[in-house]
């Protein structure tokens, strides 16, 4: 109903108007997380400003939306995902797109739950997984925004690092491992109804961790190779898709999907990344890198690449039609994958024509340009920006 009165009003107002009326805009805001701090920084990513800083409850791992209307902060040592509106929502009108341009700002609404870790939307449909209690909270985006956020809860059998998934009236869920849930990985997904109820058989998926969309397609990953997940009208179908003979012994543990083209990257051993094309007659095609792979990100705008962010400062161009690096650019100081984990590094997003890459013992995020893929200007941010986010588009603001 709201879609159809705000294009009604905006049909109005554009035959009403004068072309003048009518500004094409494009705006980026980049999402910044700071390692140390309880901390989110919104930056525009054209003027390098910073828009706003928001305090939360402890250092987070940033999501946006598939929309780009919020930004999903989730603090697992709090407990606690903070949303925070972009500020930026896109609409199509069919013949052309509209932007409306407001202040980033902290929702009130928020998801509470005992160590949140893995985010996953599908068309608007937010599961969080809540590894301290082995259920995930599923929420729209628009209630989210509405302030009214409409929860709803799948359980597993047990607390464990899991994912979830909405699937329109069904859900995808973990199953954790039998004997020890806490301590290994789960072994396949469950499909549940509406009620909760198991649909079918458990998909089996041994060292299940990583799981993306691209299209239609949700791709997990498993120690043996990788679960497809087609939408259909009987509910959720799969396939599975062994690693391929050619591929050396190895195994994907993190998925990014791509956008506008349909392929999954994902890693592969310390120094390497694989394209993923479930489509084609040979589905796996590995890249080697020149040292450990640090961050990877696939780019939302030019379909044709990703990028990958390796050990020793340099950031790489994929080309994933070739299954090629086409061009590598010395962006950092080195930053060894030794170490902890969760030791300060590099991250990407690509916003807009620029792709963004945190420096976090730098204090700055580098800026490069998508088109030439060279160095153009760097944004300096305070403390140690980590994980980030892009958001933004372009439209007519009438
Ligand atoms: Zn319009
Ligand atoms: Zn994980």
């Amino acid at each position: 109903m709201l879609d159809i009165s705000r294009a009604t009003l905006c049909l109005g107002i554009t035959l009403a108007a004068t072309q003048a009326l009518a500004d094409e805009n494009t705006t980026w805001r980049l999402f910044v997380a700071d390692h140390a701090q309880p901390l989110v920084q919104a930056i525009d990513a054209t003027t390098g400003k910073t828009l706003d800083r928001f305090e939360i409850k402890s250092p987070a791992r940033l999501y946006s939306s598939e929309s780009g209307s919020t930004v999903f902060a989730v603090q697992r040592d709090a407990d606690v995902v903070s949303v925070i509106s972009s500020g930026i929502s896109l609409s199509d009108h069919g013949d052309h797109g509209d932007i409306t341009i407001e202040g980033p700002r902290l929702l009130s609404s928020e998801i509470a739950g005992k160590k949140p870790v893995h985010f996953f939307d599908r068309k608007g449909e937010i599961a969080i997984f809540l590894d301290g209690e082995g259920a995930a909270r599923i929420v729209t985006e628009k209630s989210m925004i509405e302030g009214t956020p409409d929860i709803r809860e799948v359980t597993a059998p047990s607390p464990h690092h899991g994912f979830a998934a909405a699937f329109g009236d069904h859900v995808l869920v973990t199953e954790p491992h039998r004997d020890k849930p806490a301590d290994e990985l789960p072994i396949g997904l469950r499909v549940l109804d509406e009620a909760g109820a198991t649909v079918g058989e458990l998909h089996e998926c041994p060292d299940l961790h990583g799981a993306a969309a691209s299209g239609n397609l949700v791709a997990v990953a498993c120690s043996s190779g990788l679960l497809i997940v087609r939408s259909g009208a009987q509910g959720p179908s799969f396939n599975f898709l062994p690693y391929g003979k050619d591929l050396p012994e190895g195994k994907s543990t993190t998925l990014v999907g791509g956008k506008g083209l349909q392929y999954f990257l994902g890693n592969y051993r310390p120094d390497a990344v694989v394209l993923v094309e479930p489509e084609s007659e040979q589905p796996f095609r590995l890249i080697e890198l020149p040292t450990r792979r640090v961050h990877f990100a696939v780019d939302p705008i030019r379909p044709k690449f990703a990028y990958v962010f390796t050990e020793d400062g340099k950031l790489s161009r994929v080309d994933v039609v070739a299954g090629k690096i086409a061009g590598t650019l010395q962006l950092t100081d080195p930053y060894s994958m030794d170490g902890h984990w969760n030791d300060p590094r590099p991250r990407i997003a690509v916003a807009g024509d620029k792709i963004a890459v945190t420096d976090p013992l730098k204090g700055v995020i580098h800026l490069v340009d998508a088109a030439t893929f060279a160095r153009s200007g760097e944004i300096a941010v305070e403390g140690k920006p980590y994980n980030v986010v892009a958001v933004g588009g372009s439209g007519e603001a009438h």
